[in-house]
């Protein structure tokens, strides 16, 4: 069975203060039950990581704590750079790796994706692999070729079990237009039989794959009711406590 994964990433929100409020007010709206059904994690920026990963060992909360992005190398004279080391340090789980705004804005290929993720492993991180299509690239009925190729060469000569993917249309992330529960499950149906192609079959089946853009507490239950979608990968909504628990809550 594949344990269901909720995972907040708050981007360039949140000062270090703010985090810590809205992870004390996440740990007030979530029960115990909730992390039985969905295993919770919050990505903040690098510098609230240590507000937050005080808040919540300090107070035994039950969610865990992931990055937005890793450099692949350790250490060393790369200005601006934080590695794996660094956020295995901070007790991070999980590492967001090749979302589509590092792609658009940083020049993120599915080169430095590969390394990014190695550099993940070698920290013990799990890496949240992002792939998705943009609508120019669906319009011209390109998506599962570009896809194909994002998981192809983004994860190719790594251990795909140790991973998260998610899902993410370009076109659906911030702008309140999510797909349809249908597509997203035919979509993370190919990953998964893409999947099963690079690696095995036993791998495919285990895999968790997250929906991702424009997901609320209004559209969750429907894309969770999907048989291949395994989680959300949470934008927007994730920056308000009570939004982000009844989606953990769906
Ligand atoms: C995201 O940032 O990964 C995302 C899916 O954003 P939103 O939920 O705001 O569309």
């Amino acid at each position: 069975m594949r344990k269901p994964i909720i995972a907040g990433n708050w981007k360039e929100n949140m000062t270090h203060t703010d985090a810590i409020s809205l992870v004390q007010t996440l740990s007030y709206e979530l029960q115990e039950k909730d992390y039985d059904r969905a295993e919770v994690v919050v990505c903040p920026p690098f510098t609230a990581l240590r507000a937050v990963q005080l808040i919540l060992e300090n107070d035994h909360i039950p969610i865990a704590l992931g990055a937005q992005n890793l450099f692949w190398e350790d250490e060393g004279a790369y200005t601006g750079e934080i590695s794996g080391k660094f956020l295995k340090a901070l007790h991070c789980d999980y590492v967001i790796i090749g979302h589509s705004e590092r792609r658009k804005y940083f020049n993120e290929t599915d080169e430095t994706v590969n390394k990014r993720i190695e550099a993940a492993f070698r920290n013990d991180l799990k890496p949240i692999v992002c792939v998705g299509e943009t609508d120019e690239e669906r319009e011209a009925g390109s998506t599962e070729e570009v896809i194909g190729r994002q998981l192809r060469d983004g994860l190719a000569g790594h251990d795909i079990s140790k991973m998260v993917i998610a899902y993410e249309p370009v076109w659906a992330i911030g702008t309140g237009k999510a797909a349809t529960p249908e597509d997203a499950n035919d979509t993370i149906g190919f990953i998964r039989r893409t999947i099963g192609e690079i690696s095995d079959a036993k791998v495919a089946d285990g895999v968790r794959i997250q929906y991702g853009g424009s997901v609320s507490a209004g559209n969750i239950a429907q894309l969770m009711g999907q048989s291949e979608i395994d989680g959300a990968l949470v934008g927007g909504a994730s920056l308000d406590a009570k939004s982000f628990a009844m989606i953990v809550r769906y």
